[in-house]
């Protein structure tokens, strides 16, 4: 296929998504008006509730045939085949920086596992090292002994990141971002690195933008977990016990997968969802992709640091096979957070949530948004598998990249603001009902816009080409 059709195939999509959120909210806005002089009475509600029911329908048929169109428009075998050479292109450059022919000669980049944080934000932090140390050519090394999970480090769960170099000896050592004529470099974590290094997210390597941004709908989102399935290869005793946890579990496709982040999180970085707004995102979903009459199993995993929303959805949700594991979620809670059986309770859930069909979380969470990431490497492309009830996609810590408008916007009223092609806007959240906030940098004027009417550009940026590395 060509790169235009491939991109228009999944714009088709995400314009579908959008009238749909845009014309449901809009109803559901006329159904709840209640001012002065108008209240929608009983039966106009229900002629409402008829209209969004059959919209619904409409929509539903036309994700479908976007389905169809995916799957019969000859193109599918070359999906498969450059998901998986891409992939392998990019595993055997990762490979191979790693993997140095002499240890003691190599440049590396040093960088500790510990950020003070949890285990979603700490993966994040060694992924952001990976990524300079990639841009930079240097390998790796991870410091990673007393980590706050497991005092015996990161190869106590995962596979190490090389098989010859792990020890960060050399002759000549600098703080970042030292120069070519040091072996050895040491890189804070990224709240305190300067200068900023031009490698961290957003940026996705130039040299392999045209065939991400031909397979992927999300390029950055692809090339994040190409690095987690790098990092996080389990140990052959884990891949054993997640195996088993499936097992034990009934972890079975179709299944949907909800993170419900609370204890600390709540009220601190992020806001209160009842589990009912989860459930509802996942009823959608399989309204969406089954017709009623069919007769599947709803299955939703739940994965949770508070073991009571997995016990109340059980007991709430009767009509929905709701698996998960409350003594996990217990070992998650604040005063158990950083132990063995917390990390291997972590790590297990986060795998779970990343083999589901689609999930359905808060992307205030980086538990989510790791779990969103490694989803991509069991995909083609996930990248619209995911419904998150609060943030859009973003890389913490990372280096600005604004969406940019592709269709002018006249605003409507006072709370809207103008765009025209090519300006430059910060979104600071997506409503999810259509519209997105966010600042127009030519105008300096915050506001709502129609979510349709911008693009979030791929930052590519020049990193090394790997030419020893064969295509
Ligand atoms: P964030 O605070 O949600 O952005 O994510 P972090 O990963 O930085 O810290 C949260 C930590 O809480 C995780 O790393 C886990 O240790 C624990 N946690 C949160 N949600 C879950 C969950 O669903 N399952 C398990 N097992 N642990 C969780």
């Amino acid at each position: 296929p060509t790169i235009e059709y491939e991109e228009l195939r999944r714009k088709l999509r995400n314009d579908i998504q959008e009238t749909w959120y845009y014309i449901n909210a809009e109803l559901m806005k006329i159904k709840k008006r209640n001012n002065d002089n108008f209240v929608i009475d009983d039966d106009h509600k229900n002629d409402i509730d008829n209209v969004i029911y059959n919209i619904f329908d409409h929509k539903k048929e036309l994700m479908m045939d976007m389905n169809k169109l995916e799957k019969f428009d000859g193109h599918m075998d070359w999906r498969e085949q450059e998901a998986h050479d891409l992939s392998d292109l990019v595993q055997r450059r990762f490979y191979y920086l790693q993997n140095p022919s002499n240890c003691d000669k190599a440049k590396k980049l040093v960088c500790s596992l510990n950020k003070g944080c949890g285990f979603g934000c700490q993966i994040h932090h060694i992924t952001y090292c990976f990524l300079v140390a990639y841009g930079t050519e240097r390998t790796l090394i991870l410091r990673s002994q007393g980590w706050r999970y497991q005092k015996n480090g990161w190869e106590s769960v995962f596979k190490p990141l090389s098989d010859n170099c792990l020890i960060a000896n050399g002759e000549s050592h600098s703080n970042w971002p030292g120069d070519n004529t040091k072996q050895v470099v040491i890189l804070p974590i990224v709240d305190n690195v300067y200068p900023k290094p031009k490698y961290q997210p957003p940026s996705v390597p130039l040299d392999l933008v045209p065939r991400i941004k031909k397979l992927h709908g999300h390029p950055l989102v692809w090339w994040v977990g190409q690095v987690l399935k790098y990092l996080m290869r389990l140990q052959d005793n884990n891949i054993k016990k997640l195996n088993e946890s499936k097992e034990k579990l009934g972890f079975k496709k179709p299944i949907v997968g909800i993170h419900v982040r609370r204890t600390d999180k709540v009220g601190t970085e992020a806001a209160y969802h009842d589990i009912d707004e989860y459930m509802a995102k996942v009823e959608q979903w399989y309204n969406q992709n089954f017709d009623n009459n069919e007769s599947i199993i709803r299955r939703v995993f739940i994965a949770s640091d508070d073991p009571k929303v997995i016990i109340n959805a059980r007991n709430k949700y009767k009509n929905y096979e709701i698996i998960g594991d409350p003594a996990i979620a217990e070992t998650a809670s604040v005063s158990n957070r950083y132990s063995d059986a917390s990390l291997q309770g972590i790590i297990n859930d986060i795998h779970l949530l990343s083999l589901c069909d689609h999930i359905v979380c808060t992307f205030s969470s980086q538990v989510c948004r790791v779990a969103y990431e490694l989803m991509q490497t069991y995909h083609i492309d996930a990248h619209d598998k995911f419904t998150s009830l609060d943030d859009i996609y973003y890389y913490g810590g990372q280096n600005p990249n604004p969406h940019v408008a592709i269709i002018e916007h006249i605003p409507k009223n006072l709370a809207e603001i103008e765009l025209k092609i090519g300006d430059k806007i910060d979104v600071y959240g997506n409503h999810w009902d259509g519209y997105s906030k966010g600042r127009n940098a030519r105008t300096s004027i915050t506001g709502l816009f129609p979510s349709f009417k911008v693009q979030n550009p791929i930052a590519a940026v020049e990193f090394p080409k790997y030419q020893q590395v064969p295509i």
